[in-house]
């Protein structure tokens, strides 16, 4: 007799219900997708017990006719692609047609449907992959499946199954994930008979966040109007910058409406943000990217979970352009909080002597006047900025307020238009945060992480404008590198020339370094480079390339900006606030913290009890 044998359709259906359905969640997922190709507009799930003991889902979608209902259960069998040719460019959420026949294996099973405008419907009973009963049924139009005892006949893998709990929160997470992907449609989860959140048909993504997360959420999100860079169209919501995750839970990004995982689309979002996220801390997207269904794979992963694209290179550079525009743009409605604050003077407020930041005062002498001589002398050496070591020592009479306004600042933009100037500088809490007054409430500024984003946005711009100047290093440094890295390094001289950073060939696989920008003096030279060429690898994109060395900044610029505790006075205060309000994200400091906490008139007011 033979060896190898033809399984039997059921036994071939469990195994392919292996890899498509690893939890209720799964089911679910397959499911609604399946509604949602149906067109319905209306979608109630209900799970109990985890989705162990039954999951069903109801929708308004097209239905089917008897022929179709039947046919459906067959493997391979599918209305949404026809020929080999098709699979090069899905735009369904389906194509396998494998789903119901697989779940309806494992499980006690139940499909009604019926067409609109039909007189009838079909009812059809599966237990373990065998149809026991097909019937007239008198529901609505639309599709009703039901499915019992999860995975009944497969012990080893119900045993494989989490806690009720966790099921459920996983049915949760993909509900959400649909609800979120398909605003226009109405969604219903039902958790245990008990209503866990019901959603009507939402007229744009902002309003269904907001249905399903709250108001907190989607005030912490910024809205991405929409791009179209090489074909690819993105749009969406993103969590404004220094708002994150310790998870990627809330990182989600739907290519062509269904929610994908794909390595370009992390390093896009990874590289969109940069220093607006801290490390190890992920974004919260809702990220919707449209691009012609031939550039995408959507066949490689059984749950069509992982796409393939064409071009991850022109995907990922979308996605970071879109994201990177997107924060520093949100600027602009953000600096509007510090127009002028309508606020009568603050009894405690000193009237200023200095003319020059008119209608903002002093900030109030928290010292007693008895040692402002010495406190005066500290301020004098505040770095305004970086100053290289061995450079002349601050002066040591308090520069006039003039001086201080004139001290260089290399690199310094020219004020926005939208410059806001209206805040009051209350005075220094603990010699750190800085509180401000303006138009919404109270500000906290860290100055240490104001200091640090104002430096990087300086050098970053002279880095990008190839002006970083250079500092001849006493001792120029050698550095000998491996045939591979000297290759590489030799063909990226002129960009390092561009971060101030003079290296040149010096016989067979040495480097001559002899200049190094101001703010990198001190370190070892050779060990710097090293460093630069393990930035450099990952860099292929034109947005990477223009974030050349920015890593290295953010990490240099924190020893240079004035530290937590030092003491900031009149002008150089009012000079910190106006030049992080002129950065192009002031919102948090280049590692991703935040620079600055708004505390608004109405949080105080419910704090204070004089609202409820
Ligand atoms: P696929 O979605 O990959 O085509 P499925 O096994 O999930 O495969 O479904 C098989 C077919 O059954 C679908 O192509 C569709 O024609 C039909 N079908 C499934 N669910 C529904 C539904 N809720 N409403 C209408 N038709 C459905
Ligand atoms: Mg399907």
């Amino acid at each position: 007799m033979s060896r190898i044998q033809l399984l039997p359709e059921e036994v071939a259906s469990q195994v392919a219900a292996g890899e498509v359905v690893e939890r209720p969640a799964s089911v679910i997922k397959e499911l609604v997708e399946n509604s949602l190709d149906a067109g319905a507009a209306r979608i109630e799930i209900a799970a109990r017990r985890g989705g162990a003991s039954m999951i069903r889902v109801v929708d308004d979608g097209s239905g089917m006719d008897r022929d179709d209902a039947l046919l459906c259960l067959e493997r391979h069998a599918t209305s949404k692609i026809r020929t080999g040719l098709d699979l090069a460019s899905v735009s369904t959420l389906g194509f396998r047609g494998e789903a119901l026949p697989s779940i309806a294996s494992v499980s006690r099973f139940r499909l009604a449907t019926r067409e609109h405008g039909a007189v009838g419907g079909t009812e059809i009973v599966v237990n373990g992959g065998r149809i026991e009963a097909v019937r007239d049924s008198g529901e609505a139009p639309g599709t009703q499946i039901e499915v019992r005892s999860l995975f009944y006949n497969l012990p080893a893998r119900r045993k494989f199954l989490r806690s009720e709990a966790t099921e459920a929160s996983h049915i949760e997470h993909q509900v959400h994930l649909q609800a979120i992907g398909h605003p226009g449609v109405g969604f219903a989860l039902l958790l245990d008979d008990r209503l866990a959140f019901q959603l009507a048909p939402a007229a744009s993504l902002a309003e269904r966040v907001r249905d399903l997360l709250g108001d907190k959420l989607v005030g912490d999100l910024i809205e991405l109007p929409g791009f179209d860079t090489g074909g690819v169209h993105v749009r969406g919501l993103i969590g404004k910058p220094g708002v994150s995750r310790s998870t990627r839970q809330q990182q989600i990004v739907f290519v062509n409406g269904r929610a994908v995982e794909n390595p370009a689309l992390n390093h896009g979002l990874r590289e969109g943000y940069h220093t607006a996220l801290m490390k190890g801390q992920f974004p919260i997207t809702y990220l919707f990217l449209d691009i012609d269904p031939g550039q995408v794979d959507v066949n490689v992963h059984p749950a069509k979970r992982e796409v393939r694209f064409r071009n991850p290179a022109a995907i990922r550079e979308a996605v970071a352009q879109a994201v990177r525009i997107t924060l520093e743009s949100g600027r602009a409605a953000w600096a509007r909080s510090f127009l002028p604050a309508p606020a009568p003077a603050s009894p405690f407020a000193v009237p200023t002597e200095s003319a020059q930041s008119p209608g903002i005062p002093e900030p109030l002498p928290l010292i007693p006047p008895a040692q402002q001589h010495v406190l005066r002398n500290d301020w004098a050496e505040f770095p305004r900025t970086s100053p290289a070591p061995g450079s002349p020592a601050p002066p040591e009479t308090p520069p006039s307020p003039a001086s201080v306004e004139s001290l260089p600042l290399p690199g310094r933009p020219a004020p926005a238009v939208d410059a806001p100037t209206g805040f009051r500088i209350i005075g220094v809490l603990g010699r750190l945060y800085i509180l401000l007054e303006n138009a919404q409430g109270l500000v906290l500024v860290d100055q240490h992480a104001a200091h640090e984003r104002i430096l990087f946005e300086q050098m970053r711009r002279q880095m990008e404008t190839g002006g970083v100047p250079g500092q001849r290093l006493l001792m120029p440094a050698t550095l000998q590198l491996p045939p591979r890295d000297f290759d590489w390094v030799r063909s990226r001289i002129p960009d390092l020339h561009k971060m101030g950073i003079g290296i040149e060939e010096f016989g067979p696989g040495t480097l001559k370094i002899d200049t190094l920008p101001e703010y990198l003096i001190g370190g070892d030279p050779g060990q710097l480079v090293r460093d630069l060429i393990e930035e450099l690898r990952g860099m292929d994109s034109a947005t990477s390339r223009l974030r050349l060395g920015e890593d290295l900044i953010a990490t240099t610029v924190c020893r240079h900006a004035v530290k937590a505790h030092d003491l900031l006075r009149g002008p150089e205060l009012v000079r910190l606030i106006e030049d992080l309000l002129a950065c192009d994200l002031p919102y948090c400091c280049p590692h991703g913290r935040p620079t600055m906490i708004q505390i608004s008139h109405g949080e105080l007011e419910r704090k204070f009890g004089r609202v409820v």
